[in-house]
């Protein structure tokens, strides 16, 4: 007699992959990852919930920095290469959970996500030099590879906008505000921010259509600083 274990293995499951269902987008959801302090900064018009996270990635950089620079007067370069992976790991895990935790996000609020077009990134990174860390490491295209790939899993939308004075703009009325290292202040309807959330919610809010990494904006005009009169 055929036991219940040899049915089973004999037999074969049908599984249908539902294919994946886009619904309609509620908002946008702006995440900012070239910010003063953190590896990612996720600010939501509609709710106006704002998500900071990988405050730490700064100090672990420096941390681990200061072991390598004492390793290497030493002479000890295999423990140098060590440390480097050890630091490697975390930032990659870091990301993992950041990308994902953001992707959550977006689907839950059935949300799309706007990016800073890379490219335009790198231009102005002098405006941000105090976190310069992210901005030319293979970790800080490490998480934009990431937040695509998990986008993709989850069907969630990503939009990238021309990202010129995403950081000087006031979000609440659009007219150049003033920044100072992480503090944003606006002169001329008295919004006062931090500086990565302020920008996160320009992001979310200026229209998208540049296609990426590979799009050159600086025939944009998007980001157009408006000039007020008063
Ligand atoms: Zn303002």
């Amino acid at each position: 007699m055929v036991s219940e274990i040899q049915k089973k293995r004999s037999a074969y499951v049908s599984v249908t992959i539902p294919e994946n269902q886009q619904k309609e987008l509620e908002n946008y959801i702006g995440v900012d990852v070239n910010t003063t302090g953190h590896i990612a900064v996720m600010s939501n018009p509609k709710t106006a919930k704002v998500l900071k996270f990988g405050k730490k990635a700064e100090h672990i950089h420096k941390k681990y920095k200061n072991i390598r620079r004492k390793l290497q007067v030493k002479g000890k370069y295999k423990k140098v290469k060590q440390i480097k992976n050890r630091e490697n790991r975390i930032v990659n895990d870091l990301n993992h959970k950041i990308s994902k935790k953001i992707m959550e996000v977006a689907a839950e609020n059935n949300s799309g996500i706007k990016l800073e077009n890379i490219k335009g990134i790198r231009k102005t990174a002098k405006q941000r030099k105090s976190f310069k860390y992210s901005l030319h490491s293979w970790s800080f295209y490490q998480l934009q590879y990431m937040l695509e790939y998990k986008a993709r899993l989850l069907g969630v939308k990503i939009e990238y906008i021309n990202p010129e004075y995403t950081s000087q703009n006031c979000s609440r009325c659009g007219y150049l505000g003033i920044r100072n290292g992480e503090s944003f202040k606006c002169p001329h309807c008295g919004h006062v921010n931090h500086a990565d959330v302020n920008a996160a919610f320009n992001i979310a809010l200026r229209p998208g259509g540049q296609s990426g990494a590979d799009k050159d904006v600086s025939g944009g005009s998007t980001g157009a600083p408006q000039v007020a009169t008063v």
